[in-house]
């Protein structure tokens, strides 16, 4: 039932704990075959293919609390990996390896009925034979959105971008019976009290911290003066998009719309 190809390299996802283990310093995922990771075949059973890159399968292996006894590899963040050099393809996987990852961690108990759930063969998702209970990975909608006023753009730090001297555009999570642009409103709203117009559909990325869409809108300001909450946000202004202050990777979504937000104000548009 496993879901390992033991006649060809792949490439491993090796998790533990909430970090990626690699053989170097830096984060990275490995090369190799099934023969040449002798610490990971007791884990079989918690091996997940989560897709291909470069014709070869990607695997994420979940070795739980503690490193394998004997091995001394380093263990990394994903978020150090994720805002180094990755590609948006490799960007895909690992959210995905994370993702599943992360799933099948806390999906080991029925939520209905208290039974221990068991992996289903052909799908990705979870099963109670007791009381036929499935579950399937979660995906949380989360929207993003870059605010544009003549030639500024409306930036934002929360505590975590405090952290990380960084300012970026706004985010939040979609409530339950709401529509994105409905979220999009109400997010910018509550954070920093301006309404704002002309809402685009920009695109979308999968955020693996835990398990988030991020789906990114490009909006004009329209009315109010801005007024944080002081707890989801702790500061907010308007910074001229030619002199902008320290913004996430253009590997980020939020990094794109920020782009595509002095592209908009460069080309008068
Ligand atoms: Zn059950």
């Amino acid at each position: 039932m496993y879901d390992v190809d033991k006649q060809q390299a792949g490439w491993w996802f090796i998790f533990c704990n909430d970090r990626l283990l690699s053989p170097g310093e830096s984060p990275q995922w490995v090369e190799a075959h099934w023969h040449d990771l002798p610490f990971l075949h007791d884990y079989e059973d918690q091996v997940v293919r989560v897709g291909e890159h470069q014709s070869k399968p990607c695997y994420a292996v979940d070795v739980g609390a503690q490193a394998p006894e004997g091995l001394d590899w380093t263990a990394n963040s994903l978020r150090s990996m994720i805002l180094g050099h990755l590609g948006e393809d490799s960007l895909n996987l690992i959210a995905r390896a994370w993702q599943l990852t992360v799933f099948l961690r806390t999906h080991r108990w029925c939520g209905q009925c208290g039974s221990q759930m068991h992996r289903v063969q052909w799908e990705i998702a979870t099963h109670c034979h007791r009381c036929q209970h499935r579950c399937y990975p979660r995906v949380s909608p989360c929207i993003i959105v870059a605010i544009r006023k003549d030639n500024r753009i409306l930036l934002a730090q929360g505590p975590s971008q405090r952290e990380r001297k960084m300012w970026s555009t706004l985010a939040g999570f979609v409530e339950s019976g709401e529509s994105l642009e409905q979220a999009v409103h109400r997010e910018v709203l509550e954070e920093v009290g301006v309404n704002i117009r002309n809402v685009r559909y920009y695109g979308s990325q999968p955020w693996p911290f835990p398990h988030n869409l991020m789906v990114g809108f490009l909006a004009d300001y329209d009315s109010g003066e801005i007024r944080v909450d002081g707890e989801e946000i702790l500061v907010a202004d308007w910074f001229d998009i030619n002199d902008l202050p320290f913004v996430p990777p253009p590997v980020s979504i939020a990094g794109q719309l920020i782009e595509a937000t002095k592209g908009l104000v460069n080309n008068n548009t």
